[in-house]
C-alpha cells in the first residue's frame, strides 16, 4: 500500500514537469493519404507553423490505405504522450459507418485538439471531356456514364463521399477507381487516364486555374472570390448539393490535459500566423476561428458528423470490412 502511494506521489509530481518540458523531441503527425494531396497539404502547412511555435520539428508521416482507416487506427493505439498526432478530415466521421470492423471507437479513441480548416470541394474532369457546364456534364453522364470513370481516394475519403453524393444527385452510377489519395487521382486526371473526380480546393485551385483539368462547380453555398466564374453546384444544376472537407487535429485518448492544452494553444497561434493564412488563402481554404480550434468544438463536430452521415451511408449500403 505504502509502495503504491509512493509510486502515485511520484507519478503526480512527474506529470506536470513532463508536460512543462513538452515537446522535448520531434512530433510525428500521421496523415491518412498520399503526399502532395489535399489532406497532406493542410497537415504540412499547419505543421510548419506549429513547429515554429512549439520549437520542435514536426514530421509528417503518410500512413496510407483502407480509405484513411490505417492511419486512424495507428493514431488511436499510439502512445498518448503528445508525440504522435493525426490530421484527418471529414472522412474520420464516415469511416465508422463504412467500416464495420474498426478496431477502435472513433467517438472515444481520441483526445481532440481542434479544428483546422474547412476546404470546399470541386467537381472536376479531364481537360478534354466534352461538356463545358455542370448541366452539360449531367446530360453527358446520362448518355455516357457506363463508359466513364470517377477517381477517389478510397472508401472513407472525402472524394469518395462526394462521389457518392454526386452519383445519387445525378441518379447515375459511374465506375469508381479508388486510389490512396487525391495526389495520384490528380496525376491520372491530368494525364486523362480517368474522367472525373471531386476534390478539395486545396488540391484543385492550381490545376483548374491553369486549365489542366476542367472545373464544373464548387460544392459550397457561395462562390469563391478567387474563382468567380466557377458556379456553385446548387446554382449550376444540383440544387442543395453541398459538402466540404473539415479537418481536425487529434491526439490519442489518454494524452495528458496539459499537453492537449499546449497543442491547442499552438494550433490557435498557428491559425493566426500570417504565413499559414496566406498559404491557406492561396489554396482557397480558410483557417477556422479560434473558438473552433478547440477540443470542445472538434469533439462536437466529430460526434455530430458521425451521426449525420450514418443514415445516408446505410441507405447506400456500400460497406468495407
Ligand atoms: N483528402 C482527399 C480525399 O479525401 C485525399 C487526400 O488527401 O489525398 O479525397
Amino acid at each position: 500500500m505504502r509502495f503504491k502511494l509512493t509510486i502515485l506521489a511520484l507519478a503526480l509530481s512527474i506529470a506536470p514537469a513532463f508536460a512543462d518540458e513538452y515537446p522535448s523531441r520531434p512530433i510525428t503527425i500521421l496523415v491518412p493519404y498520399a503526399a502532395g494531396g489535399p489532406t497532406d497539404t493542410v497537415a504540412r502547412v499547419t505543421a510548419q507553423s506549429m513547429s515554429k511555435i512549439l520549437g520542435q520539428p514536426i514530421i509528417i508521416e503518410n500512413a496510407l490505405g483502407a480509405g484513411g482507416t490505417i492511419a486512424t487506427a495507428r493514431a488511436a493505439r499510439s502512445e498518448p504522450d503528445g508525440y504522435t498526432l493525426l490530421v484527418h478530415h471529414i472522412g474520420i466521421s464516415t469511416a465508422p459507418t463504412l467500416y464495420r470492423h474498426l478496431s477502435f471507437d472513433t467517438k472515444t479513441a481520441f483526445a481532440p485538439i481542434g479544428l483546422i480548416t474547412n476546404a470546399p470541394m470541386t467537381i472536376i474532369a479531364r481537360s478534354d471531356l466534352p461538356p463545358n457546364t455542370l448541366k452539360e456534364l449531367i446530360d453527358y453522364i446520362h448518355a455516357n456514364g457506363d463508359k466513364m470513370t470517377f477517381g477517389h481516394a478510397g472508401l472513407g475519403a472525402a472524394s469518395q463521399l462526394c462521389s457518392m453524393l454526386f452519383m445519387t444527385a445525378v441518379n447515375k452510377q459511374i465506375l469508381t477507381v479508388p486510389y490512396k489519395g487525391n495526389a495520384p487521382v490528380m496525376n491520372d486526371l491530368m494525364a486523362k487516364q480517368i474522367d472525373m473526380t471531386c476534390d478539395q480546393t486545396t488540391n484543385t485551385t492550381g490545376p483548374i486555374g491553369s486549365k489542366l483539368v476542367k472545373g464544373y462547380a464548387i460544392t459550397t453555398k457561395t462562390r469563391l472570390a478567387s474563382m468567380p466564374d466557377l458556379p456553385t453546384a446548387d446554382e449550376a444544376g444540383l440544387p442543395g448539393f453541398e459538402v466540404s472537407a473539415w479537418h481536425g487535429l487529434y491526439a490519442p485518448k489518454g494524452t495528458p490535459d496539459a499537453i492537449v492544452q499546449k497543442l491547442t494553444k499552438a494550433l490557435q497561434a498557428a491559425l493566426r500566423d500570417p504565413d499559414l493564412v496566406k498559404r491557406f488563402t492561396d489554396i482557397n481554404t480558410d483557417p477556422v476561428t479560434q473558438e473552433e480550434a478547440t477540443p470542445k468544438a472538434l469533439k462536437a463536430k466529430l460526434d455530430s458528423e458521425i451521426d449525420h452521415w450514418a443514415p445516408m451511408i446505410n441507405a447506400q449500403g456500400q460497406y468495407a470490412d
